[in-house]
Formats: structure tokens, C-alpha cells, sequence
């Protein structure tokens, strides 16, 4: 199917809702939309005018979703056809090859291109090796999945496009997606990627999220550096990303601690890849774990928190805070003198500064000394555009404990 290009419809803005998509953020909100002209069917082409007719900018439809047009395009000569879209791919590879020179080699594994923050709104893609994963979290660009399909084998030479949905798109978005092949061959259950000179295994089809949290690249490098001949604890481990690295770097003893099954195989698997014996996987709940570890009275010197999404929409705020304040407490309670604490949080609705606040008051509260070393993001192949900052999903936070 090809979804055509023309522009099958003219949405007006309410009077004094136009400032944000003069500013370039993407999303146009039913609530801002006075009119339609036209009878524009979802996934088409529409302009974004002001409520005096004055032209903003050009994107994509969905009747259905709360996000009524994804804007692309802030220049009326534009078309958004397949080479617009293929331009948009290549800004993306030119960041992550020539720019970041990440590893390019044929096990490869970072993402390509990150939705708004790549100027291509509700779609996902990470690569695994010869394999691309390939998240869509729009009608629109769904829609489009052939033409993406076609374009990304065209752009990288990979040998299949894999498509993964994400929980609840189909209900936000009302399109019916399912995990499938896009194109090309299906990927084997196993593709082995590296990342900073370590192997990972990865499922595709199967593993959480696109199969790897890709995101957390560099932190895992800047954590390893504190393991050396260290007890650490991977809280939240998945396939043991934290964990492999700080055993490489010579960590003492590691502990990789899920409740899932799958991850806890997979990081026996990894250690296995990078011959590293120190590793050992515990199926549990955190919070019970760390219950138990202190009330066991037992001292890591590295503590890792990496919770999934707590804060999945405004009203689950609260609550959120409650749990990662949870997990601070009790991982600094684990944390013997010196020891480096490590908070994650990929709740896009917390920031960094109520993450840093959780954290400082719960030090404060328990009267522990602790000095921020770092606070950082994802790596850069997941970067955030400066008109759509709602991306900036992950923190990362590293203390030391006095
Ligand atoms: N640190 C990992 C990513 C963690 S993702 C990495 O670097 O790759 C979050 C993980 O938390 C998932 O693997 C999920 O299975 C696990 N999880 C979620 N809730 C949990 C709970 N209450 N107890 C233990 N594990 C949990």
C-alpha cells in the first residue's frame, strides 16, 4: 500500500492556540483544533493553519488519537513523500555513524532513529546486527511501513525489518498492529550484538522492549568504572546490562536480581558470551529482595536501581515518587561507607530535579552524607529535540555515600 502525498485537508487552530507549533513542537492536541476543511482520512496529509488561514506547518492525521496531527514539516514547499522521508532517515544515520561513530560493524546495536527527537514523530527504530526492530506509535507512519520498510533495507543493507508493538498503541492510536516480519528474512532467537567491546544477546521478536535496553550504553560504561574488585548489586538487571559490565571490569561478586524468567536466562547467557564467572542471577521482587538483604544486614559497594516506567500518566505521580524513595531507602541502606549508588528512572512525567530530590531527602533522612557524581541521560543515539523536550525520558544518577 502506498499512502499518498497530496494534502487532503486544512485543520484551523483556535485562536491563540498556534504559538506552540509556530515554536515546532509536533503534537496538535484535539482541544487546539477550531475546524477541518476538507475530509481528510486518517494517516493523510493536512496543513496546520492559524484561525486567520496563515500557513504552520504540514504532518499527518489521526481522527482517532489525542494527538490529532503529528507536525513534520514547518516549510509549505515541502511534500512529505517517500523522499522526505528518506532525507529524514539519513539526518538520523548521519548522526549515528559519522557523527557518534558508533560501532557499524555487522553486530551493531543502537537506535537509529528515536521519533520526535529525529523529526519523525511516532516511529522507533533499532538496529541488532544485520536486524532492524521497528516501533511505530502512530497511525500515520504505521500506515507507512512498507515505504519504511523499503527505505531503511535501501539505507542500511540489513537483512529483515522486524516490527514490534507497544503495549496500548492500537487503543491511544486505534490502529491494529501486530509483532511481525516488515520485510526481508526473520531474525534468528538469537542475535549476538557488542557494545563496548562486550557481547549481548539479544531476542528480537520475544525480548523486553526491542530486545536490549540500548539506552543505558554509556551509563553502564561510567558505572563499571567503580567496580573494580567490587560487591555490586544489578537491581532491575534485565539481560544484565550493569552487571556484565562491572564483572568485565572486575567486579568481586555481582548480583543480577529480576522477577522475569526470560532476563534472568539471558543474563546467565551473557555472562556465559563474556566468560565471566563472578554473576550470579536471583529471581525476586526488588522490594522484597532488598527487605531481606537488609534485614540479612548484608553491603554491596555498588547498588544499581533501574526500575521500568513507575509514572505511566499524571495521576500515577505520586505513587511513583513513593516507590523510587522506597528503593533509595533501602538501597542506601545496603551501600557500605564510600559505596556508589546508581538511581535510574525512565518515567518521561519525572524530571531530573524530583528525581534528584527523592534522592537528596532520603540521603537527608537517613542522615548519610552522599555526593553527587554524575547525573546524566541516554546515550546520544537517543537524544531529545530542543521543541519536543517530553522525550527526555531517562536520568541516571550516581552518588557516593560517605
Ligand atoms: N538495567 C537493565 C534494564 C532494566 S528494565 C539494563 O541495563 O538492561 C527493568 C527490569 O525490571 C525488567 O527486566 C523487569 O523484568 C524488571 N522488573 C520490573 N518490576 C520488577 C520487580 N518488582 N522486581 C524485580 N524486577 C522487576
Amino acid at each position: 500500500m502506498t499512502v499518498s502525498s497530496a494534502v487532503s485537508g486544512q485543520v484551523f487552530l483556535k485562536p491563540k492556540r498556534a504559538q506552540p507549533f509556530y515554536a515546532r513542537h509536533p503534537w496538535v492536541f484535539a482541544g487546539a483544533v477550531d475546524r477541518i476543511e476538507g475530509e481528510p482520512a486518517d494517516g493523510t496529509v493536512v496543513d496546520v493553519r492559524s484561525h486567520v488561514g496563515n500557513f504552520i506547518a504540514r504532518g499527518l492525521i489521526n481522527s482517532q488519537s489525542k494527538i490529532q496531527v503529528r507536525l513534520y514539516s514547518w516549510d509549505e514547499k515541502v511534500e512529505l513523500d517517500r523522499e522526505f522521508f528518506r532525507a529524514r532517515l539519513q539526518r538520523a544515520l548521519r548522526l549515528r555513524h559519522d557523527m557518534l561513530k558508533l560501532n557499524n560493524g555487522p553486530d551493531a546495536a543502537y537506535r537509529i532513529v528515536f521519533s520526535e527527537a529525529d523529526t519523525l514523530s511516532g516511529m522507533v527504530v533499532d538496529r541488532y546486527g544485520g536486524w532492524l526492530t521497528v516501533q511505530f506509535t502512530s497511525l500515520a507512519m504505521a500506515a507507512r511501513r512498507e515505504m519504511f520498510g523499503e527505505l531503511l533495507t535501501e539505507l542500511l543493507g540489513c537483512k529483515g525489518v522486524y516490527l514490534r508493538t507497544e503495549k496500548g498503541i492500537g487503543k491511544l492510536e486505534g490502529v491494529t498492529l501486530q509483532d511481525g516480519l516488515l520485510c526481508g528474512e526473520a531474525p534468528p532467537p538469537e542475535v549476538v550484538i557488542h557494545e563496548n567491546g562486550l557481547r549481548f544477546a539479544v531476542n528480537l521478536t520475544e525480548g523486553q522492549k526491542t530486545g536490549y535496553y540500548l539506552d543505558q550504553r554509556d551509563n553502564r560504561a561510567a558505572v563499571a568504572k567503580f567496580c573494580r574488585g567490587k560487591r555490586v548489586l544489578d537491581a532491575f538487571s534485565y539481560s544484565g546490562g550493569f552487571g556484565v559490565y562491572a564483572a568485565a571490569a572486575g567486579a568481586a561478586e555481582v548480583e543480577c536480581v529480576d522477577a522475569s524468567d526470560p532476563a534472568l536466562a539471558l543474563v546467565a547467557r551473557n555472562a556465559e558470551l563474556n566468560n565471566l564467572s563472578q554473576i550470579v542471577a536471583v529471581k525476586s521482587d526488588i522490594f522484597h529482595y532488598l527487605d531481606a538483604q537488609v534485614a540479612a544486614k548484608r553491603q554491596f559497594d555498588v547498588v544499581i536501581l533501574d526500575p521500568p516506567k513507575f509514572a505511566r500518566d499524571r495521576a500515577s505521580i505520586p505513587q511513583a515518587m513513593r516507590g523510587y524513595r522506597q528503593l533509595v531507602q533501602q538501597g542506601l541502606k545496603l551501600l557500605a561507607p564510600d559505596g556508589v549508588l546508581v538511581k535510574c528512572c525512565c518515567s518521561g512525567l519525572i524530571t531530573m530535579d524530583m528525581l534528584e530530590e527523592v534522592v537528596a531527602q532520603t540521603a537527608l533522612d537517613d542522615k548519610r552524607d552522599l555526593q553527587l557524581l554524575s547525573r546524566t541521560g541516554p546515550a546520544a543515539d537517543h537524544p531529545v529535540s530542543v521543541t519536543c523536550r517530553e522525550g527526555a525520558y531517562l536520568k541516571c544518577l550516581v552518588g557516593r555515600a560517605a
